[in-house]
């Protein structure tokens, strides 16, 4: 039966409407325990106690510490705030060694300071930064190596422990990816001299804006709460320089919420992830990068490699033919921080790094985390194979017509 031309715009209108009617998000914020976050603002409103280390920032540094198994939580107004009381802190100078494959807020922070950032490469597995080329960087300036642990799971921390202990300098963690990750069974913010979370609301663990630093080490706890607070001891004594860094007692009180539901947080991840390990097993071409251990990482970041010429088509069409269906993947980090206009030093700082440039040109990192359901991921990977074969079939009647 031949169609009516109102019908046949009908059936356009269906094959043009993306894949998705809601856009799907890489990281869209955790909002699972409204009621904890709205009771816990009402003692805040009746106390009139709204920043400055009130009763919920204490509560959850407190709690934060406990579940992490580590001493001192300190916690800031954001992760890169925590990561520059930590480098003031730690009066680091010179040169640090850090990944380019990682959020530029680091390298930022050094180079505001005067300290060189000096980039390293990563392994091809694990995307985190490599121990040999760290080894090989190493001078009489360094002054602190700061690994990331990328995608939510641990960097080889034994091996780069070794170095820096040899060398004499402290060993940082950027754990902005990693709250919930584990190594050798112990959860991640007890490592290094210290670690540094980021709870921005993308994370999977967050206080709208926050962070926070965690370490074993005393002197260094109290040093991170001074310089987080002007410099002050007391009323009206000011010890040292300092900045404001603080947590506001609003954002406190959304971590507690937040902390109130980690193991949900945590299992819904996982299941998002264990649904795109089975879908993606059929799709030729798309490999998740998988974590060492599937017992160590958080499962909140799903980041694959593009194989341009088992898959049929290159990242970057990939990525825009998805944006089209509403399935907002991203890619990143790319390129590498040491590609970014401001480091693109003319002292050639990091430019070979040739496994930073191979994984941040084929990387995309899809939806995740648990604001996903089982039954999206199941979808999206149907529409993957759908989009490749419909190229494969126009490459083809292109070849044809050519
Ligand atoms: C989010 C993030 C940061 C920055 O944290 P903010 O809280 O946004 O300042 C730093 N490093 C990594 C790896 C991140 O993902």
């Amino acid at each position: 039966m031949p169609m009516h031309d109102s019908e046949k715009d009908e059936a356009e209108k269906l094959q043009d409407a993306p894949a998705f009617e809601q856009p799907l998000y890489v990281n869209r914020p955790v909002a699972v325990n409204k009621q904890g976050f709205l009771s816990r603002f009402d003692q805040i409103w009746d106390a009139r106690w709204f920043t400055n280390d009130g009763p919920m920032v204490q509560e959850l540094e407190q709690a934060l510490a406990e579940y992490l198994g580590v001493k001192h939580c300190v916690l800031a107004s954001n992760g890169t705030a925590a990561m520059g009381l930590l480098i003031d802190a730690l009066k680091l100078e010179g040169e640090v060694i850090l990944p380019a494959f990682t959020f530029v807020s680091t390298a930022h922070l050094l180079t505001l300071r005067k300290i060189r950032p000096v980039f390293a490469d990563i392994c091809p597995s694990g995307h985190d930064i490599s121990v040999d080329h760290c080894r090989a960087l190493v001078t009489d300036k360094t002054t602190a190596i700061i690994a990331t642990h990328i995608w939510g799971r641990p960097s080889r921390i034994t091996e780069l422990q070794s170095i820096c202990d040899e060398a004499g300098i402290p060993l940082i963690f950027d754990a902005a990816h990693a709250f919930g990750a584990r190594f050798q069974g112990q959860m991640i913010g007890r490592f290094g001299r210290a670690e540094v979370f980021s709870f921005h609301a993308t994370k999977i663990f967050h206080t709208f804006e926050g962070g926070a630093v965690t370490t074993e080490c005393d002197e260094l706890a109290d040093r991170l709460r001074k310089f987080r607070n002007f410099g002050f001891t007391e009323y009206d004594q000011v010890d040292c320089i300092g900045t404001n860094a603080k947590m506001s007692e609003v954002h406190a009180a959304m971590g507690l919420a937040n902390l109130d539901s980690i193991e949900e947080i945590l299992t819904n991840s996982e299941r998002v992830y264990e649904a795109y390990e089975n879908g993606l097993r059929s799709v030729k071409g798309l490999h998740l990068a998988g974590p060492q251990s599937k017992a160590e990482t958080n499962h909140y970041y799903i980041p694959v490699l593009v194989d341009e010429a088992e898959f049929g088509m290159g990242r970057d069409e990939l990525v825009s033919v998805l944006h089209s269906e509403n399935v907002l993947v991203r890619r990143y980090f790319y390129p590498g921080t040491h590609e970014l206009a401001p480091y693109k030093t003319s002292d050639g700082n990091g430019t070979s790094l040739p496994e930073t440039k191979s994984v941040s040109d084929r990387i995309v990192v899809f939806p995740g985390g648990g604001s996903l359901t089982v039954k999206d991921v199941g979808r999206v990977c149907e529409l993957l194979k759908r989009i490749q074969s419909r190229h494969s079939h126009k490459l083809m009647s292109d070849t044809r017509l050519g």
